[in-house]
């Protein structure tokens, strides 16, 4: 089969890219290269079954013409990480929304399915464990910009969800709770490889807010294994499924982990949120999925312990940096 996934080039994109080859598919990356790297997917260049095109899924003509070549579209594009959705709302809005009507227009056009990626940001603050895909949304005031993040990612559910519903077009959503491993960047805030970047340099490892706030991280490649079992999953076409893990960790444990894991000589301070978000700043205590549709569906369970996920990430920023 042959695939065209936005944002091939980026940290999920590129280990599903791999996946996808490794099965025998085709692929064909388009990204623009904002968050993502070309050297992510610079191995997979040279084969056969791998095509990268370099321009941005808003740009409806390259992505109509890509689309009509494909058989598959998974649509990961978009605008990530809290520093960078903080820092440029506008830019998050526009590729999250624009970005995600261009390639659903493409979709009808061609009567492709797609697999669209949403984020547990949607739960928004939701104060209720686990969150199943059911539950009320709840988020804060618009001046408030990180929910620009969370709001234009919910109109991307609509919008699928309307495409299903009044065009029987085949549509998955999916919320992606944190993925973490190799290739993951922590210039956009993502805090596991700022963390172990910081402890193989034994630098100051910097935990925001007061470190009691939780989170559970997923392998990228659990990600992946369960991406693919769901886009071959009959029943997954209209729903909305969360993909994670559902383990919590405290973000101050987690640095305690790393610095452990890693040997390391750091030192853990504590900085509030204000200093690095400025004061409008929000942050939620606790994001914990319900994974029981996801197993329903694809009947596979998240393997990689915490602790594996950090000797893996590791030994990878380690050999990357020399
Ligand atoms: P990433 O930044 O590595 O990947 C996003 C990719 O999209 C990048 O390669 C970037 O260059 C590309 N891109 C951005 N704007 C584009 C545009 N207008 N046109 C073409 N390409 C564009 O991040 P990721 O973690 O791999 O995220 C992939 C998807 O998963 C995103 O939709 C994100 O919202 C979602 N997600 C990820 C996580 C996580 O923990 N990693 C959590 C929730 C949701």
């Amino acid at each position: 089969m042959r695939f065209l996934i936005t944002g091939g080039a980026g940290f999920i994109g590129s280990h599903l890219s791999e996946f996808l080859i490794s099965k025998g598919h085709y692929v064909t990356i388009l990204d623009d290269l904002s968050t993502g790297r070309e050297s992510n997917i610079v191995h997979l260049k040279s084969g056969k079954r791998f095509n990268a095109v370099f321009d941005k899924v808003e740009n409806s003509k390259i992505t109509d013409n890509l689309v009509s070549e494909t058989d598959y579209i998974i649509h990961l594009a978009a605008a990530v990480g809290v520093k960078l959705i903080v820092e440029e709302p506008v830019r998050t809005i526009h590729t999250n929304i624009r970005g995600t009507e261009v390639i659903l227009e493409a979709a009808l056009k061609y009567k492709l399915p797609i697999f669209i990626a949403s984020t547990s940001e949607v739960y928004g603050k939701l104060d209720k464990f686990p969150f199943t895909e059911d539950d009320d949304c709840v988020y804060g005031t618009t001046t408030k910009a990180r929910w620009s993040y969370a709001v234009s990612k919910a109109i991307d559910e609509y919008l699928g969800l309307a495409y299903y519903k009044n065009n029987n077009l085949k549509v998955i959503i999916s919320r992606f709770f944190n993925t973490v491993g190799p290739r993951q960047i922590g210039r956009y805030g993502m805090v596991l490889p700022r963390f172990i970047k910081a402890a193989l340099n034994n630098e100051e490892l910097q935990v925001y807010g007061d470190g009691t706030q939780r989170r559970c991280f997923g392998f990228v490649t659990d990600v992946v294994k369960s991406i693919y079992r769901l886009i071959n999953s009959d029943e997954a076409y209209g729903e909305i499924i969360n993909i994670g893990n559902n383990e919590e960790i405290s973000i101050l444990d987690l640095a305690r982990k790393v610095v452990s894991i890693c040997q390391s000589r750091s030192k853990i301070k504590i900085v509030p949120y204000n200093e690095i978000y400025g004061h409008e700043f929000e942050d939620m205590k606790r994001r914990v999925p319900s994974i029981a549709k996801l197993e329903d569906l694809t009947d596979y369970r998240f393997k990689t312990s915490i602790d594996e996920i950090i000797k893996i990430t590791a030994a990878y920023i380690q050999k990357e940096e020399i």
